[in-house]
């Protein structure tokens, strides 16, 4: 997938509009996790060297109604990125309007300016998020070039990405978007082999079609996290209190037909009568799961399998913790595989995003893995081998 990116574009003294992913977790005003932040500024930084005008565009949250944008401002993102870049950002509190176009319009080269929480347009009808044409082609009219660079929102058809691109004859893609295409992407279409694909999370209903297409294209994919125990249940074994999807029983077990023996699961659990971190857990293996007790955790037989078998693989995709991480007491078998992942020298290892990823960067092991993806729904659709409309959207090269 060859795409225009910002390193074939002169922006000298051009408007350029940045479609950047900046819905980062914010709890009483402070932000979180910056991740994204940081993530997007070798982009920024680049188009300031390459003497354009900055206009950033971004989501925060989801908004229904007035009440919704309480704490929901880009403000306090504005602020972090200022701080990142070590230079003013220019904060507009609007998303259109006279106050927007004169501050764009006065915007000189190397400056920077931050739009408003595109989703306060969601409010009158979502516009943002229904992909309004009116309002793509306003905001496109703010400027002379548009770059996408939200990978966490490429699976979305919105105004702010794909509205603004529709109405713009140059669209790049920003380095991390070129980044998570060619991780993501060459780790699916074109993957150094041994390839094993590690899936974890709660549900199987929400990665099926990940789960499918993998199979197809891994050499291996090995169970983890709430997940196996619908696999489990497939095959008749007892899996206690542990959650199930019962409707997806038929479906787990035509998967684990296809999948031929690439499909491995977990040999042992770490269980609790309850669903806590100070409940006393029991390590069982796989079939020994009691009536009350549901599985947390991967067990230690299975962290030490599962690290064997990794071993050998020049290309890993992980998606979804194998435990409940955010419990201290069952995020052995998640940190289990993150210090396998960080040990293996000659492997491409890719987190996709959500979960697995937030963990990796909770428990310090955001520098030990090759690519860390900032998309989780993205990431996801990606590894499905969907076409994600924002990153269509870029002209190619
Ligand atoms: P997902 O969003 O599908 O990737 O699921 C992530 C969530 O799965 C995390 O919040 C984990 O706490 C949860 N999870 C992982 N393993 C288990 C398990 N054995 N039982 C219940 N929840 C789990």
């Amino acid at each position: 997938m060859e795409k225009k990116t910002i390193r074939d574009l002169d922006v000298k003294g051009k408007t350029v509009l940045v479609r950047v992913d900046f819905n980062v977790p914010i709890e009483d005003g402070e932000i979180t996790d910056d991740n994204r932040i940081r993530q997007a500024l070798p982009t920024i930084e680049q188009l300031i060297d390459k003497q354009g005008k900055l206009v950033l565009f971004s989501h925060l949250g989801r908004i229904k109604s007035e009440e919704d944008k309480e704490g929901k401002s880009l403000r306090p993102v504005s602020e972090k990125l200022a701080e990142h870049l070590g230079r003013p950002v220019k904060f507009v509190p609007v998303t259109r309007g006279d106050e927007l176009e004169s501050a764009v319009g006065s915007l000189q080269v190397g400056e920077v300016l931050m739009v408003e929480n595109t989703r306060f347009e969601d409010i009158d009808g979502k516009k943002e998020s229904k992909n309004d044409p009116d309002l793509g082609r306003y905001w496109a009219s703010l400027g002379d070039v548009f770059v996408n660079d939200a990978f966490g929102t490429a699976h979305r058809s919105h105004a702010s990405n794909v509205g603004i691109a529709n109405n713009m004859d140059e669209v790049a893609a920003g380095l991390l978007l070129e980044k998570e295409i060619k991780y993501l992407g060459d780790a699916v279409e074109n993957p150094e082999r041994p390839f094993i694909a590690l899936m974890g999370g709660v549900k199987v209903s929400d990665k099926i079609g990940v789960l499918e297409n993998l199979l197809q294209k891994a050499d291996m994919v090995l169970i983890g996290g709430g997940m196996s125990y619908t696999f489990m249940r497939a095959q008749g074994l007892s899996t206690g209190n542990s959650v199930v999807e019962e409707d997806k029983l038929d479906l787990a077990k035509s998967l684990l037909e296809k999948a031929e023996g690439k499909l491995h699961l977990p040999l042992d659990f770490r269980a609790a009568k309850e669903f806590s971190n100070d409940a006393e857990t029991r390590v069982t293996d796989y079939d020994d799961l009691r009536d009350d007790e549901e599985g947390l955790d991967i067990g230690p037989k299975t962290i030490e399998k599962y690290a064997e078998l990794l071993q050998n693989a020049k290309t890993v995709v992980w998606n979804g913790p194998v435990g409940v991480f955010e419990f201290e007491n069952f995020a052995k078998g998640t940190k289990g595989i993150l210090s396998t992942l960080a040990e293996l020298k000659d492997t491409n290892t890719i987190l996709g995003g959500g979960d697995s990823a937030a963990a990796a960067i909770k428990f310090g092991y955001e520098d030990a893995i090759d690519h860390i993806s900032t998309g989780g729904g993205a990431s996801l659709e990606f590894l499905e081998g969907k076409t994600l409309p924002g990153i269509q959207c870029v002209d190619d090269l």
